[in-house]
């Protein structure tokens, strides 16, 4: 039984730690119950030694129903309200320490997923890019009962013992070869149980990837029904999803059939044991070595015996299982989150909102130079513009301020301090984030926008929301701010939703403020209407906005160009005009498209625009 990771199993065991009182209760009962089983078949013995067979009770018997010696109706009386108040006895054990055990499993199950779900949410975006949300939620729903599972084996484990030690010990003084023969099995079982740990591991191994790969693809083709519809793709993704849990469930069915294999094994060495110890105990009758009732204890006791050998069996067998789900669980707990609070971080109070990037280097893994050499001053309460073409690396850029990346070389500082050097809390506090896909919760609209802040109150979301020109169009929901948006904000247009995103934006009042293409995917009329709470949004802040186009950053302070990771251009608009680099290419673009009559410069013709430039570009 090499097969018991003992480290796993001991860390396991601390998940106990706050519910002591409770496990001593458990424990109790589990003994408690261990010595009512040993009481079972005594009833049955005085029917047939003291009632049929007319002999004087002697030893612990006499002890027990002495008072009805002689008295053979007595005796019957006795042994059958015995038998009851055994059985009542067992059965409220039973129902007790049901109640104590269900409370410990459901409790440290529920400990442990709460880690579980608090660990994956410590991780990184680039731990999140690369892992699938699906296994992730296959870890924490069915893999987090693992430690709950492995501990409620244990008094399971605990009463087959002690109820094997108790009887193995009765029936060694009323016939201690009976006893031994029965014990002639365990040697087999052992070795069963060891050769079954061994070869099942892998194969349970490769049914958990394949079960946790089928939740992967339902939860993948749910948060992607638009687009699933939009293609006609549902045949296709039935398919997907049905190929793929066939091949889980033919792995789980093999593994199964080994399972009840190795039961039947089991099975048939105890009925080998339970044959050998009736042919034998009645020879011994017959031999005049033991009575009747005593050869029935003996035999009851066996087969109680093998009970417990069995799920030891069993349980061990199963164990396997929860030892693969505790170790993949425990992995997850052992990673250290590549971001984090540097040892003695500091806490930041509301900064001012001076930034400054000093050369920057940045590469996502598996990628070369996503950013390279990036220096630049933002002062407080500056706007900042951030142009350049399609994966130049502008969102890139913005998202190491709050540290959902850490760059490999620069720094940034915030009011003059490392970013690194403080709380991530604190750090992402001063920090708010329109991007252009506005990304709500299911839940109605007013817990959406407090989302910015958990204790605003009802007054404060309106104010929010008025600014962020949302107040009106809520007003005019059935439900106001107690609508129910669907999963992802379902349920209102993409221009409601990103209004929704710029008023929890104003609740939460952070001194930097980063837009990351808001309007991209709205109408001109909608445009507007966001751009001016996005204008009252800016005011006082430090603000980064992304934006493809140019029309948008008429008030910026400076604007950054960016090509291939690289800053080629900083300046003011008229600056960068002047310069007559990329900015300048770009800006004559877009007007000479605007004065041949569009409806404006969408975000796709800049885009256009912007790649036309970036081919005529080389490198630096
Ligand atoms: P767009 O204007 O299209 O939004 P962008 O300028 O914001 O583009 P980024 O999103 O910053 O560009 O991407 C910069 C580069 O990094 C691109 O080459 C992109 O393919 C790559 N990239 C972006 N996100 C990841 C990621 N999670 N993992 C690996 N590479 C990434």
């Amino acid at each position: 039984m090499s097969a018991i990771p003992f480290k796993d199993v001991i860390r396991t065991v601390r998940y106990l730690r706050p519910y002591r009182g409770l496990a001593a209760g458990s424990a109790l009962l589990t003994v408690l119950s261990s010595l009512a089983a040993l009481l079972t078949p005594w009833p049955l013995k005085i029917v047939v030694d003291h009632v049929l067979e007319r002999q004087p009770p002697s030893g612990a018997v006499a002890g027990m129903i002495g008072s009805f010696a002689g008295d053979r109706v007595g005796m019957l009386v006795a042994a059958v309200v015995g038998g009851l108040v055994v059985a009542l006895l067992l059965s409220s054990l039973h129902v007790l320490s049901n109640y104590a055990n269900t409370k410990l499993d459901q409790f440290i199950t529920l400990d442990f997923r709460s880690e579980l779900f608090l660990q994956a949410q410590r991780m990184s975006l680039a731990f999140h890019d690369r892992r699938r949300s699906g296994m992730i939620i296959y870890m924490i729903n069915s893999q987090g009962d693992a430690p709950a599972g492995l501990i409620m084996t244990l008094p399971l484990l605990a009463e087959s013992l002690l109820t094997l030690v108790g009887m193995f010990w009765i029936s060694v003084h009323m016939d201690w070869s009976l006893a031994l023969a029965s014990l002639a099995v365990v040697p087999f079982l052992y070795y069963s149980v060891g050769y079954y740990a061994t070869r099942i591991q892998d194969r349970l191994q490769q049914v958990r990837a394949l079960e946790s790969e089928s939740l992967s693809v339902i939860h993948e083709s749910l948060s992607m029904m638009r687009v699933i519809v939009a293609f006609g793709r549902e045949e296709h993704e039935y398919r997907r999803f049905r190929t793929q849990t066939s091949n889980a469930v033919a792995a789980r069915v093999r593994v199964t059939v080994r399972q009840t294999l190795f039961a039947l094994v089991v099975n048939m060495i105890t009925a080998m044991g339970s044959s050998a110890v009736l042919g034998l105990g009645a020879y011994h009758v017959m031999q005049g070595r033991l009575t009747v009732g005593q050869m029935l204890v003996v035999i009851a006791y066996i087969a109680a015996i093998y009970k417990p050998l069995e799920m030891i069996s069993y349980t061990i067998g199963s164990l396997q299982d929860r030892f693969i789900n505790l170790r993949s669980t425990f992995e997850l707990l052992d990673l250290k989150p590549d971001i984090q609070d540097a040892p003695g971080a500091r806490v930041i109070r509301r900064a001012l909102g001076h930034v400054v990037y000093e050369g920057i280097q940045f590469s996502y893994s598996g990628r070369s130079d996503t950013l390279r050499d990036i220096s630049f001053e933002a002062r407080a309460g500056q706007v900042i513009g951030i142009v350049g073409p399609t994966g130049a690396g502008k969102s890139t850029l913005v998202s190491l301020l709050p540290r959902f990346y850490d760059p490999v070389g620069g720094r940034i500082l915030l009011d003059g301090a490392d970013t690194v050097g403080l709380t991530l809390q604190s750090l992402r506090q001063q920090v708010s984030i329109v991007l252009q896909e506005p990304l709500l919760f299911s839940g109605t609209i007013a817990e959406n926008i407090r989302y910015g802040r958990l204790d605003a109150g009802k007054e404060e979301i309106v104010a929010a929301a008025k600014a962020a020109n949302a107040h009106d169009f809520i007003m005019a929901l059935p439900d106001q701010y107690s609508t129910v948006l669907g999963e992802r904000g379902a349920a209102i247009s993409g221009g409601e939703r990103q209004r929704l995103s710029v008023a929890r934006a104003f609740l939460k009042n952070a001194p930097v403020l980063i837009l990351d293409e808001p309007t991209s995917s709205v109408d001109s009329k909608t445009e507007a209407v966001i751009l001016d709470a996005l204008e009252r949004l800016m005011a006082g802040r430090t603000t980064f906005m992304i934006a493809h186009r140019l029309s948008t950053l008429h008030h910026a302070d400076r604007i950054l160009v960016l090509n291939h990771g690289r800053l080629v251009e900083q300046g003011s608009q008229s600056e960068l005009i002047r310069l007559g680099g990329l900015y300048h290419q770009l800006h004559e673009a877009q007007w000479a498209r605007s004065r041949r009559g569009t409806r404006g410069v969408g975000a796709l013709e800049t885009l256009e625009t912007l790649e036309t430039l970036e081919t005529a570009e080389t490198p630096a």
